[in-house]
């Protein structure tokens, strides 16, 4: 029986995370998540009866709390998702995303350290520690070329800035104290259970209700799109056969513009729920984000040839199966829109 901690496992890809790990490899999971407004209890609600999986609420920048959970769960592995990670947040509050991707990924790494110093044998050449990150770190990419895991790190926000100060402090762990560490870099995300902030689930909801859909710029910015239960499969591959001190990009090789994507989302919306008048008039460019990077696009040939991971959806079935969990389960969504998020609160949003 595997016995493993996900940090930020109430959130979107860690809850996906979670779900592959206790519905298809049979392990049993410590959620770590302090449920914050973008965690929510209902996203493990598919496991959480299995009697799997349990939640402990909990600040990863606790460190005496993280060093004494990590010694009581005897865990085989870590996957370290807690963040936070929404850009635009950055922008206008920077302080909580040094905390906790900085100071709080410190915490990890140290209550890892000081575990697998106790460990022995087998259980101690086993252990992995596997950090999850973003593409971001390495800035922005021009016309031509993809994301290495050679290409040196040039973040822009402070989102991607302090992902990339986390990225450079677990290498450092495994480097001078021998951490077992694998460090993963993964595009954009979308899926179920996105919360309703992001791009793709916020253009989804504001479609439904006949709202403006923003989009930054001109809608040129392009993205690579991967599928979630994508990410959540590539993880624990990695977390199970990654080399230590290793990197491993992940991405579905899906570029689209901004605008493809809403156009995409609007198309899909009229063939599911039809309206009168195409859902494509909805959209409304808005002033762009400062420092926007314009291309991010990831070259995951590592991670397909090393671990034949390969991509199961596309972006139009991945699409599709998204929008349609949207329509399919308004109790999730409703009440983040009432009482979180309306769209409007952060006078925007066409966050990616
Ligand atoms: P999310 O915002 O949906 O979830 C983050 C989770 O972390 C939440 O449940 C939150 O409550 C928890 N958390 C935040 N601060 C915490 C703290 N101090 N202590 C404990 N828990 C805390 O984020 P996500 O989109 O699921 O991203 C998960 C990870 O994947 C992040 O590390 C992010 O940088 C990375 N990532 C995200 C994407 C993407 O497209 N969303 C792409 C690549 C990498």
């Amino acid at each position: 029986m595997k016995k493993i901690i996900v940090t930020g496992g109430a959130g979107f890809i860690g809850s996906a995370v979670v779900r592959h790990l206790v519905a298809n490899e049979g392990a049993d999971v410590l959620v770590v998540d302090k449920m914050t407004y973008a965690a929510n209890r209902a996203n493990l609600a598919p496991v959480e009866q299995t009697g799997r999986c349990r939640l402990l609420v909990a600040d990863i920048c606790d460190q005496q709390q993280m060093a004494e959970t990590v010694a009581e769960y005897q865990p085989d592995k870590i996957l370290h998702l807690a963040a936070e990670s929404h850009v635009d947040r950055s922008i206008s509050g920077p302080r909580d995303f040094i905390e906790t991707n900085v100071i709080g990924t410190y915490s990890m790494l140290e209550a890892a350290r000081a575990y697998w110093a106790s460990l022995q044998g087998e259980a101690k050449d086993k252990f992995r520690f596997l950090h999850v990150s973003t593409d971001e770190v390495y800035g922005s990419l021009g016309d031509d070329g993809l994301f290495q895991e050679t290409t040196p790190y040039d973040p822009s926000s402070p989102y991607s800035a302090s992902k990339a100060a986390s990225d450079h402090l677990a290498h450092a762990w495994h480097r001078t104290y021998g951490l077992p560490v694998v460090v993963s870099n993964c595009s954009n995300n979308y899926g179920p259970y996105h919360f309703p902030e992001k791009l793709i689930p916020l253009v989804i909801l504001n479609a439904l209700e006949g709202k403006p859909l923003p989009v930054y710029g001109t809608g040129a910015n392009v993205r690579d799109w991967l599928y979630v239960d994508d990410h959540a499969r590539a993880l624990s591959l990695i977390a199970a056969t990654g080399r230590v001190g290793q990197t491993y990009n992940v991405g579905g090789r899906n570029e689209r513009t901004n605008l493809q994507v809403v156009e995409a989302i609007c198309d899909t919306l009229d063939a599911l729920r039809p309206t009168d008048t195409p859902r494509r008039d909805l959209i409304t460019f808005v002033a762009d984000r400062p420092g926007h990077d314009q291309r991010y696009a990831i070259d995951a040939t590592k991670l397909e040839t090393e671990l034949g991971w390969q991509a199961q959806e596309t972006f139009e079935t991945g699409l599709r199966k998204t929008v349609s969990w949207y329509l399919d389960n308004p109790d999730w969504w409703q009440p983040l829109r009432k009482s979180v998020y309306s769209g409007e609160r952060l006078g925007l949003d066409a966050a990616v």
